[in-house]
């Protein structure tokens, strides 16, 4: 395979994928920015498995410090991060896993004032929260900017994951009743994180390099309570800002 501009060490890194994305998808992937917006569960998982498929930059958003409660699930933080910030726990070990891949720490939370010039640094961004006020505060900044949102949600054993790509799909919002309140602690375990997390970075890499059908304008609903997974057809609602 020729490498198109890729070092010999990614050639070997990237070695088991190449058949599948090739060198272009790959390159694609060097060339894109990420914003892993959270990197409680769900971020662990999605910023593990975009570093080491070789995406160009993360991104890390997370103004949470590392608590004992979280390591059943928070799989980038360990016991001795406890009292860490969780962006700079994460980039420490995701720094050693993969150090072709930039890495930038923002230890604060996304707020409306925020939310823009985060989104401005990065080509897409990968759901990591754990509240419905941030997700709607990025939907909406993402859409605005042009920018793709996969957006995934856990609770219990089922989760969620879909892409908002603006312009192509509905937005978030059209999708979500308007006023959901977040629960205070929803109640998660490891490997479900793990399961629904692994499948939105599957949409991200599927999207961003070309390869295998993207899931644009659909829910995946995993429910691993009786592992089964079903897809439904998103409509957009009327009068929506998007
Ligand atoms: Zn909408």
């Amino acid at each position: 395979m020729s490498s198109g501009g890729l070092a010999s060490h990614e050639m070997k890194r990237y070695a088991r994928q190449l058949p599948i994305l090739g060198v272009e998808g790959q390159r694609k992937l060097k060339n894109t920015k990420v914003l892993v917006a959270g990197v409680g569960g769900l971020g662990s998982v999605e910023a593990i498995y975009l570093a080491a498929v070789g995406v160009g930059k993360l991104v890390l958003v997370d103004n949470d410090i590392v608590e004992l409660s979280n390591l059943n699930r928070q799989i980038l933080h360990w016991t001795d991060d406890i009292g860490k910030a969780k962006p700079i726990s994460a980039a420490e070990k995701l720094r050693k896993l993969n150090p072709n891949v930039e890495i930038e720490v923002v230890t604060e939370g996304i707020t409306r004032e925020n939310v823009e010039e985060l989104l401005k640094k990065v080509d897409i961004v990968i759901d990591g929260l754990d509240n419905w006020e941030t997700r709607f505060l990025i939907d909406e900044a993402a859409y605005r900017l042009g920018k793709p949102y996969v957006y995934a949600g856990i609770h219990g054993f089922q989760g969620q994951v879909t892409i908002i790509v603006p312009g192509e799909t509905p937005c978030l919002r059209c999708v979500l009743p308007p006023k959901l309140r977040t629960p205070q602690q929803i109640p998660v375990i490891g490997s479900v994180v793990g399961i629904v997390g692994s499948i939105a970075v599957t949409e991200l890499v599927k999207y961003v390099t070309g390869v295998g059908e993207v899931a644009k304008g659909k829910m995946l609903v995993i429910d691993a309570y009786s592992m089964e997974m079903f897809k439904f057809e998103l409509t957009p609602r009327k009068n929506c800002t998007c």
